[in-house]
């Protein structure tokens, strides 16, 4: 009895002792706990058994369902917000589409007023079933929620499922946004995650305000925000073994540009961090990159479940989780 409460004080001060202290030591390990079967299940549930899901469909809203369903069996408050969105043009002559309705799952663990959002968007385009784009996003972001919904935080965990995403205006993300107001300075972190199953690369990218030149493939002026969520995850994946890159000196020199649900924040001054698998090295067009290799797998009718590589989504999942579980339980944060 007398040893092994002696064993527990021993081993509940090994986890402060000042030469141990690292921030992933200090961690539960999400390395073990995630694992590829649980991680590709939600990726073929989204990708095979939905498929392909425009904004405002049936399927958009079957993936909604599913994402819902599972963050309340993990024990988090759910909200669904619709709202009503225009489409991209969806004609040859471009002419403007009807709106539709389409909707953000919200999923909360509460904590206290200070808010780590993590997010993913649900719809995709209609060539392929949007497995790489973006079932592979949504499955880290269930996969994270699933590990970390039994490890209490002193911040509030805000999972959010997006519609919308793909050119639709407004975006899920944007509705989100507005729809906080002010208290969108409560956000002290937004983690995205769009497209993370078949890149030839992982990459965590930090946000900047971004304007494009009138002449095409001119540089855009980059205005890099705050780089410490993006530099949390890259410390993180160093000691977990996990291998992130970013993006090139040359070019976005760690930032990343104006497309995704992360901008809407950018754009209210939050934090962020950008998880993507793609291709710098020796791309075509240095600003855009290419997905593999071989060119682009994303918004083709090849994105489908078969090319999603397993071990790039779990590994993203495994980084999400642990980087979240830093800023919201504040072992790491604004410097
Ligand atoms: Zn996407």
């Amino acid at each position: 009895m007398k040893r092994n409460l002696i064993l527990v004080l021993v081993l509940g001060c090994s986890l402060v002792l000042p030469w141990q202290v690292t921030v992933a030591q200090g961690l539960p390990d999400f390395v073990a706990l995630i694992d590829t079967e649980d991680v590709m299940a939600h990726v073929r549930a989204l990708s095979v058994a939905i498929g392909a899901r425009p904004m405002g469909s049936q399927a958009e809203a079957l993936a909604a369902d599913y994402v819902a369903a599972a963050l309340a069996d993990w024990g988090y408050e759910v909200t669904v917000q619709e709202f009503e969105t225009t489409p991209p043009g969806a004609d040859e002559e471009g002419a403007a589409s009807q709106p539709v309705t389409s909707r953000n799952v919200i999923g909360v663990r509460p904590g206290d007023e200070a808010m780590v959002v993590i997010g993913a968007h649900m719809d995709s385009v209609t060539d392929g079933t949007g497995a790489g784009d973006n079932a592979s996003g949504v499955a880290v972001l269930l996969a994270a929620a699933r590990a970390l919904a039994d490890f209490d935080t002193q911040h509030t965990l805000v999972f959010i499922a997006f519609g919308a995403e793909e050119g639709g205006d407004p975006s899920g993300a944007d509705v989100y946004v507005e729809s906080l107001g002010e208290g969108v300075d409560n956000v002290i972190a937004m983690l995205n995650v769009d497209s993370v199953g078949v890149g030839t690369t992982l990459n965590v990218y930090a946000g900047a305000v971004i304007t494009w030149p009138e002449e095409e493939g001119a540089a855009p002026t980059i205005e890099g925000g705050p780089v410490w969520v993006r530099d949390t995850a890259l410390d993180l994946a160093e000691e977990l073994g996990l291998p992130f890159g970013t993006t090139p000196e040359e070019t976005w020199g760690g930032f990343t540009g104006d497309w995704s649900d992360h901008y809407a924040f950018v754009l209210a001054g939050v934090p962020v961090a950008y998880f993507e698998a793609w291709q710098w090295a020796g791309a075509e067009d240095p600003w855009w990159g290419q997905e593999t290799a071989e060119g682009d797998v994303m918004h083709s009718p090849d994105d489908v479940y078969e090319n999603v590589v397993p071990e790039k989504v779990e590994m993203t999942a495994e980084l999400v989780a642990a980087t979240t579980y830093a800023i919201a339980s504040g072992m790491a944060g604004a410097e």
